[in-house]
């Protein structure tokens, strides 16, 4: 038995959420998450979300200008103009819902610089601002009542049909048909197809890999952001990060020797932007044969460290580092995908009526390297987007009855295998080799060809549709993208 919907969204990230929560209320609305609520990549941001909002010295030229000097000058122009715009709508109407970001003495919001913002303008809830933004979003969606909920619900397939779009969602190890006139893809982003990211265990490009198998666009996935400055622990694959906030306030990068190096790198030094930092980082590693290097914020005041970044400050602290008295040892790890689905302004892909908002989208607002704290806002400004734009898709009087929708057919074999152990270890073992940082060719050239096999094997082989296979066929489909691009 199938369920119909006006709108499914798969993902309960600031995309997805912000999404529903712009949607008219006539419409009845699925929001999916393949595990709990809280797990997603906006729930673990740091440093805050970028705006031009009640300005005295900044302007949204400026954030533009930064915007695209971190991007090289890539960008979409016309995207571009709309997250700079409508940033302080965004910022008005979170803080409506309840998320408190952090003020000063004299109860003025508090901004803070990141790498490459030539102004303070990151608005931060102390050194978690995902959590803060995300769990107040779920509170606010929890309560609309056209909207349900679904935690623990893997979108595993999902087909065009003439009514909209048809999906196989595995909920509780039961395969269930939902349908929907539109469909929101907010599944984030792909970390997990490296050894070592910063990035949530849900990060394995899903909703790529579905819009790419359903014949969307899909552009610039070897666009990947490679963050300066993770926690240097190479046992654990998530690797937690040390915000750039803590340059903002002043941090200094040393090498194995307690050098400063970064004046022979960049005039910008430590808060040049994210790509030139890690290049940085690793051709002094290089240099030095060595990959020990350090954040040194030791010289500011120890009471100030403990309150702007608890959350740090603690984590470390359970690590034996006391970032009040100790360097912290860190090295670049996977952080940020900035391309994706290709959507339009209005965060519609190049198939009717499905959308993509957040880390698994191309807005093009990024250009080749995201500026600090534009993605959070990206999130909010374009599911805003897709929701006005569905709702002006579907205005009330013109719907057809949810009954009369199409439902698509996902068969399913009971006595299917599960898929053959080790090949999620070996794909980030590839794509770790082959394409970090700075790209290794002779590697990047086998592996393509040992990634399309794994590739085909999953496409082609009568597995069991279960989580292991869909996150494995998309870490293996995304791997595939990236290097088909690089090499
Ligand atoms: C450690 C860290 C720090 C960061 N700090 C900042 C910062 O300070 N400022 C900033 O702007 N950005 C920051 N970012 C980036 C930013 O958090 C993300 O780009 C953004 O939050 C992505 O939001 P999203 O809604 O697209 O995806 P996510 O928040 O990752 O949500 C994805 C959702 O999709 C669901 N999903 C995925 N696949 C499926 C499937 N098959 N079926 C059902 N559901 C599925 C997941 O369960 C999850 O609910 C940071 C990222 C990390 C990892």
């Amino acid at each position: 038995m199938s369920e119909n919907y006006d709108v499914i969204i798969a993902g309960t990230g600031a995309g997805g959420l912000y999404s529903a929560i712009n949607l008219p209320q006539h419409l009845k609305v699925l929001i999916i998450t393949k595990r709990e609520l809280i797990l997603c990549n906006s729930a673990l941001a740091q440093g805050g979300i970028a705006a031009v909002y009640q300005p005295e010295d900044d302007s949204t030229r400026l954030h533009t200008n930064d915007t695209l000097i971190a991007g090289g000058f890539k960008n979409n122009p016309d995207s571009l103009k709309i997250l700079v715009t409508e940033a302080a709508n965004e910022i008005e109407k979170i803080i409506s819902l309840g998320v408190d970001f952090d003020r000063d003495e004299n109860g003025n919001l508090h901004r803070t610089l990141e790498g490459g913002h030539s102004r303070h303008r990151i608005f931060h809830h102390k050194d978690s601002t995902g959590f803060e933004i995300t769990t107040k979003l779920q509170e606010t969606v929890k309560k609309l009542p056209n909207v349900t909920v679904m935690e623990n619900a893997l979108l595993c397939r999902m087909k065009k049909t003439s009514t909209g779009f048809s999906a196989d969602i595995l909920i509780d190890g039961v395969h269930k048909t939902c349908n929907a006139r539109k469909f929101i893809l907010a599944t984030g982003g792909i970390g997990r197809v490296y050894d070592y990211t910063t990035n949530s265990a849900i990060a394995t490009g899903d909703g790529i890999t579905l819009a790419y198998e359903m014949g969307a666009n899909i552009k610039n996935l070897s666009l990947i952001q490679f963050h300066p400055t993770a926690f240097n622990n190479k046992h654990t694959r998530e690797c937690f990060l040390i915000s750039e906030a803590v340059r903002g306030e002043g941090a200094y990068l040393k090498n194995r020797d307690g050098e400063r190096f970064m004046e022979n790198y960049d005039e910008r030094l430590e808060l040049a932007p994210r790509d030139v930092v890690s290049h940085a980082i690793v051709t002094e590693g290089r240099r030095i044969e060595s990959d020990e290097f350090y954040l040194d914020i030791t010289h500011k005041d120890p009471e100030f460290l403990k309150n702007r970044f608890p959350m740090i400050y603690k984590y470390l602290l359970s690590q034996g580092i006391d970032m009040t008295k100790d360097m912290i040892p860190i090295y670049p790890c996977q952080h940020y995908l900035m391309g994706g689905i290709n959507v339009s302004t209005k965060a519609m892909s190049s198939i009717d009526g499905l959308y993509a908002v957040g880390e698994c989208s191309h807005t093009g607002v990024h250009g080749n390297n995201r500026l600090a704290s534009n993605s959070l806002l990206e999130a909010l400004v374009f599911g805003r987007q897709a929701a006005e734009d569905i709702g002006s898709n579907l205005a009330e009087a013109e719907l057809c009855p949810l009954d009369e929708l199409e439902s698509g057919d996902f068969p399913v074999n009971e006595a299917a295998e599960p898929i053959p152990h080790g090949l999620r270890t070996e794909i980030r073992h590839i794509m770790q080799k082959s394409y970090f940082v700075i790209p290794d060719m002779r590697e990047a050239l086998a592996g393509f060809e040992r990634i399309s096999e794994i590739k085909r094997l999953l496409e082609e082989g009568d597995f069991a549709i279960d989580y292991n296979y869909v996150e494995a066929k998309s870490l293996a489909t995304v791997a595939y993208l990236i290097l088909k691009e690089v090499i």
